[in-house]
C-alpha cells in the first residue's frame, strides 16, 4: 500500500457544493472548485499536474495535500468474441472491486460495483463467496467510470450499478455517485440511462421513491414465489414478495415510471412453464419490464443455464403477458464476465 496516498485525503467523490467549501477551507477562490470538478469527472485527468487551468501554485499544493485517485487498475480481461472487458480495481487501502465494460451498438454500459464483497449471500452469485468488507465511497464509484473512460475506449453511455454489494445497502454514497455521473460538468450520462439494481431492500425503495430520484430502478426477481427466492435471494426472508409488490407497486405510482424485473435463469431450478406463469400472474398489470438473463455458469457455483430450447420456450410463456419482456444473453460470455468471478479467480491464483 502506498503509505503517501493513505495519509492524503482524497477528493474524489466531493460534489460541486463540497468542492467549494475545501476551496475555501485552504484560502483559494471558491471559482476553481468548478474547475477541478471538471477536470476531475468530465475530462477524467488522473494527475493535478494536468489541470493546465490551475496556477501552478494551485496545482502544487493540491498535489501535496490531497490524493485525486481513489481506483487504480490492477488487471484486466477483454473477450475474444465481443468488446466487453472485466476490470479488478485497486482501492487505497489495498482491497479490490470489479467493473465490466459492455459494447451494443452506440450504447456503451458499464457496470459499476457499489461494496467490496456483499453481506446479502445470494446463491447464484460469486461476490457472494467473498463475504463482504465494506461500502465502497462515492468517489470509489465514480472512479471506476473516469478511469475506463479514461483508457481510451469508447466512452461509457450507461450506467448499472448492478456490479459487487447491494447499493441500496450504500444508498447515500450510490446516489450522491450517480448524481456525479448525471452532472453537466461531469460525465453528463442522462438520469434515464442511470439504472439502479437492487436484490429488493423494501424500506430503501420506498425512500427512493420518496427522494423522486429519477434514476431507473431494477430489481431482482429471479423467482416468483417465496420457498424458491428465498433459496437464490436470502434477503428474502426478510422482505417476502408480497411486501417487495407493495413498495414496487407504491414507487411505480409515485414516480410514474417502469420497474426492470431482472429474471435469472437457471436450469432445473426456476425455468418451468409453471414458473413463468408465476411471473405473469405476480406482476399482472403493473407497468414494468422484464429481463430474461439465462445463468452465466462459473466454475464456482453448480448453476448452468437452461438449454437454448427451455430458454425458448419460457420466453414463449412470459409473452402471453401484459409487460415487455427481453433476454439479455451474456457478454463476454468467454470471460469471468458476471461480477465477483475475476477477484474470486484472481484471490485463488494469489493462494
Ligand atoms: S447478486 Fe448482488 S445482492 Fe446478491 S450477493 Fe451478489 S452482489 Fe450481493
Amino acid at each position: 500500500m502506498n503509505a503517501d496516498l493513505v495519509t492524503k485525503r482524497n477528493i474524489k467523490g466531493l460534489t460541486l457544493d463540497q468542492l467549494t467549501a475545501l476551496m475555501l477551507e485552504i484560502g483559494e477562490k471558491p471559482f476553481h472548485a468548478r474547475q477541478i470538478y471538471q477536470w476531475m469527472y468530465q475530462k477524467g485527468v488522473r494527475d493535478f499536474q494536468e489541470m493546465t487551468n490551475l496556477s501552478n501554485d494551485l496545482r502544487n499544493l493540491l498535489s501535496e495535500s490531497f490524493s485525486l485517485n481513489a481506483v487504480t487498475l490492477k488487471a484486466k480481461e477483454s473477450s475474444r468474441i465481443d468488446e466487453t472487458v472485466k476490470y479488478l480495481f485497486a482501492m487505497e487501502d489495498g482491497l479490490f472491486v470489479e467493473s465490466v465494460y459492455m459494447v451494443e451498438e452506440k450504447r456503451v454500459t458499464v457496470c459499476l460495483s457499489t461494496m467490496i464483497g456483499c453481506p446479502i449471500g445470494c446463491s447464484y452469485c460469486a461476490t457472494a463467496l467473498m463475504g463482504f468488507s465494506r461500502n465502497l465511497t462515492a468517489g470509489e464509484i465514480v472512479d471506476q467510470l473516469t478511469l475506463i473512460n479514461s483508457l481510451g475506449k469508447k466512452p461509457v453511455t450507461n450506467v448499472v450499478f448492478m456490479g459487487m454489494g447491494e447499493p441500496f445497502l450504500n444508498y447515500e454514497n450510490v446516489i450522491s455517485a450517480a448524481n456525479i455521473l448525471n452532472s453537466e460538468l461531469g460525465p453528463a450520462i442522462a438520469a434515464k440511462k442511470i439504472t439502479i439494481s437492487t436484490c429488493g431492500i423494501v424500506p430503501a425503495i420506498y425512500r427512493f421513491a420518496d427522494d423522486g430520484h429519477r434514476f431507473k430502478l431494477a430489481v431482482s426477481l429471479s423467482a416468483a414465489d417465496d420457498s424458491k427466492r428465498n433459496k437464490l435471494i436470502p434477503i428474502n426472508r426478510k422482505y417476502p414478495l408480497k411486501e417487495l409488490m407493495k413498495a414496487i407497486e407504491y414507487y411505480t405510482r409515485k414516480s410514474k415510471r417502469r420497474v426492470t424485473f431482472e429474471y435469472i435463469l437457471i436450469k432445473g431450478f426456476n425455468d418451468s412453464p409453471e414458473d413463468a406463469h408465476r411471473i405473469i400472474s405476480l406482476l399482472g398489470s403493473l407497468p414494468c419490464k422484464l429481463n430474461l438473463i439465462p445463468y452465466n455458469p462459473n466454475e464456482y457455483i453448480g448453476y448452468k443455464p437452461p438449454d437454448e430450447s427451455v430458454v425458448d420456450r419460457f420466453i414463449q410463456e412470459v409473452y402471453q403477458s401484459p409487460f415487455t419482456v427481453t433476454v439479455r444473453r451474456s457478454k463476454g460470455s468467454d470471460i469471468s464476465a458476471a461480477c465477483g468471478q475475476l477477484y474470486v479467480r484472481e484471490q485463488k491464483s494469489n493462494g
